[in-house]
């Protein structure tokens, strides 16, 4: 490209979080950046998109210098608002995160960081999802160089269209990563229950909790990758047709050609 990069930043953490500014910092080494994201923290929102309230968006400003646009909307709102309405350009690239918390298995489904990049993909630009797999760990050095090679990779090469990657960086210092693992979505889920509780006025409420349940033990699953210290970069598509039973499916005698009532 003739231009430097444009890169739009995003997250579900908030505008407010940690890893969004490091992923800024980082990114500022690669292009130019412009930051587009909620205004609180959305994440396990996955793709919901805002459609019965109206999006506001004000100039979000860090130590008195304009950071980026705040919006009362989702990590998805947040992509689609950037390109079709803030910007008014292409960016080359999309980012989401530093996430927070793991982005693997099962959790792809829900995570708000994942549906900001898949929306980004949705519209044709090469998106990446980067998340920390821990709540607690703050220190982003390892996780910024990680960010700046490889959205310069994917600068470089594109991304297939309907393709996203999807980056686990496991909560150790940097020399203890024991490298970068390319994977596969893993299978494990949660264990889940509701905690009943009563509020000041007797009132019961529920709080959902849940413990992890392991059930993949290839190397190259992605949560199987984090839990060995390594680096996991997962490439995402949506498609979400079963293919194999698709074709067992039509054995069942489902289909007709046009409208008919007798079964
Ligand atoms: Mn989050």
């Amino acid at each position: 490209m003739s231009h430097k990069p444009r890169i739009l930043i995003t997250n579900d953490d908030g505008i407010f979080a940690p890893g969004i500014l490091a992923l800024r910092e980082a990114m500022m080494e690669v292009g130019e950046t412009y930051v587009v994201a909620p205004d609180s923290e959305r994440s396990a929102v996955g793709h919901a998109i805002t459609l019965s309230d109206p999006l506001r968006v004000w100039e979000f400003k860090r130590n008195g210098e304009f950071f980026g646009w705040a919006v009362n909307g989702t990590p998805a709102d947040c992509v689609k608002l950037a390109v079709k309405a803030i910007l008014q350009f292409t960016p080359d690239l999309v980012v989401s995160g530093i996430n927070q918390g793991a982005n693997t298995a099962l959790n792809v489904i829900y995570s708000g960081t994942v549906s900001a990049a898949t929306e980004g993909m949705i519209m044709g630009i090469p998106s990446i999802a980067f998340s920390v797999a821990s709540f607690q760990f703050k220190d982003f050095t390892y996780a910024k160089k990680l960010a700046i090679q490889l959205s310069r990779k994917v600068l470089a090469e594109g991304l297939p269209d309907g393709t996203l990657l999807n980056v686990n960086i496991p909560p150790v210092p940097e020399e203890e990563v024991q490298g970068i693992r390319i994977t596969r979505q893993g299978r494990g889920r949660y264990e889940e229950y509701f905690e009943k509780r009563t509020d000041p006025s007797n009132r019961v409420y529920y709080w959902l909790s849940g413990t992890k349940v392991f059930v993949d033990t290839d190397e190259d699953v992605d949560e199987v990758a984090v839990a060995q210290n390594y680096v996991s970069i997962t490439p995402l598509q949506f498609d979400l047709t079963n293919y194999q039973f698709l074709t067992e499916l039509k054995q069942w005698g489902l289909e007709r050609n046009g409208k008919s009532s007798d079964s």
